[in-house]
């Protein structure tokens, strides 16, 4: 007997019919013998509606009321998924953020679990009751709904599976795995059986959508093993795991590429020190988190241009954030320019290899293709590039790494 936290995603319980499908694979794991608990996302292209509803009311909204529209999306889920376990003679019920509940810190539209007090759910579990649960909410602490950030129902699994001890976690998408790169851009891309919680977390970071950054974050800290698989097939997935159980690591492991990005650059900021402490701490007061940074030295020791990355989403913000202290930060212009995309290359291997940079730049090079910022870690090497240049780079990058399939 094993104790499972299985999750299904939007277009897993996109319909009723789905519902249904998504309800057999709940009742053969309790069949088995196991104890379930389900985290549902909201039907697939809810919550993007529910974002609609929000925006077309107020560009710059109460993230408290944001959070109490889109959080419904999972509730129905939840409350159906429910209903249709107990028509085939399962026992489940569904249990609410607040119900369980899930406390989170009080960053409405992309608040952190903080804790689960799971010991009620796991009282019922132990009876063979199954726990449906909505993903994606939990209780701020001003007592209000809050949202964990879009995709977020991944991390309310990962973080139940934890706070419940289970053995496993089953995050169940429209994809049967995690693939080299995204298929929709090279078919030669491949299927990785294991990959590290470094990688994936860098992956999930640069744009391959298949989990969320969070939730990755924290099944690495609890050493939580994960899979990814499909819930349209029965094919094994990918399984998310730490980087001694994987024996033969390769070089590169994947290409990620972002299109939520956008480029933020002040023109002629007074360089002097104190400078970047008065632009970015603003930015992280609201919340606002910056990605690449690039600083030029100033020729005369005056003035420099400061360019830096946010996901599209935060851009206004960012941008009406930075023009309030125009006055202090004395920049001469601000431009932004949302038609960029980061293409990045992650491995393990390369922190004990030479030369995966320079290769990416070798190759990008040979395409044409201009870079306008670099960053690095010690797993990845990450371009700025023009947006249109996505698949091309993309497919280059995947060729040149040996990552195309046979
Ligand atoms: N429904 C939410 C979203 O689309 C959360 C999730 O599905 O993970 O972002
Ligand atoms: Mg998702």
């Amino acid at each position: 007997m094993a104790r499972i936290v299985q999750k299904f995603g939007g277009t897993s319980v996109a319909d009723i019919e789905r519902i249904r499908a998504v309800a057999v694979r709940v009742k053969a794991e309790v069949d088995a013998g196991n104890e379930v608990a389900v985290v549902v996302s909201a039907m697939a292209g809810v919550t993007n509606q529910l974002v609609g509803y929000v925006e077309e009311v107020a560009t710059l909204y109460d993230a408290r009321e944001y959070d109490s529209v889109v959080a419904t999306g999972e509730q129905v889920t939840s409350g159906l998924l429910a209903l249709v376990l107990q028509q085939m003679g399962v026992e489940a019920r569904s249990w609410l953020g607040w119900q369980i509940p899930i406390h989170t810190d009080g960053a409405h539209g992309k608040a952190r679990i903080s804790r689960i007090d799971a010991d009620e759910m796991d009282q019922r579990l132990k009876k063979g009751h199954v726990a449906v649960v909505p993903g994606f909410q939990g209780l701020g602490p001003d007592n209000r709904i809050t949202t964990l950030g879009r995709g977020g129902s991944d991390t309310s699994a990962v973080a139940l599976a934890a706070a419940l001890g289970a053995d496993r976690c089953d995050i169940y998408t429209d994809v049967d795995g995690v693939y080299t790169t995204d298929p929709r851009i090279v078919p030669a891309a491949r299927k990785l059986d294991k990959i590290t919680y470094e990688e994936m977390l860098e992956m999930a970071s640069v744009g391959a959508k298949v989990l969320q950054t969070r939730a990755v974050e924290m099944a690495m800290k609890y050493g939580q093993r994960l899979q990814v698989l499909s819930s349209f097939s029965d094919e094994p997935g990918t399984l998310v795991v730490d980087e001694d159980e994987i024996v033969e690591q390769e070089l590169v492991s994947g290409i990620a590429y972002s299109r939520d990005e956008a480029k933020i650059t002040l023109v002629k900021v007074r360089d002097k020190p104190g400078v970047a402490a008065a632009i970015f701490g603003p930015l992280a007061d609201a919340s606002i988190n910056v990605d690449m940074i690039v600083q030029n030295v100033s020729d005369d020791g005056r003035a420099t241009d400061l360019t830096f990355t946010v996901t599209m989403n935060d851009l206004d913000r960012a941008v009406a954030t930075i023009e309030s202290f125009r006055d202090d930060l004395g920049y001469e212009d601000l431009v932004h320019d949302s038609k960029v995309v980061k293409i990045s290359v992650i491995g393990v291997g390369m922190r004990s290899h030479a030369g995966v940079a320079q290769q990416m730049f070798q190759t990008l090079a040979e395409k044409g293709i201009n870079i306008q910022v670099i960053s690095t870690s010690e797993i990845k090497v990450s371009v700025l590039v023009e947006e249109e240049y996505t698949e091309l780079a993309v497919r280059a990058l995947h060729t040149a790494y040996g990552l195309d399939a046979e």
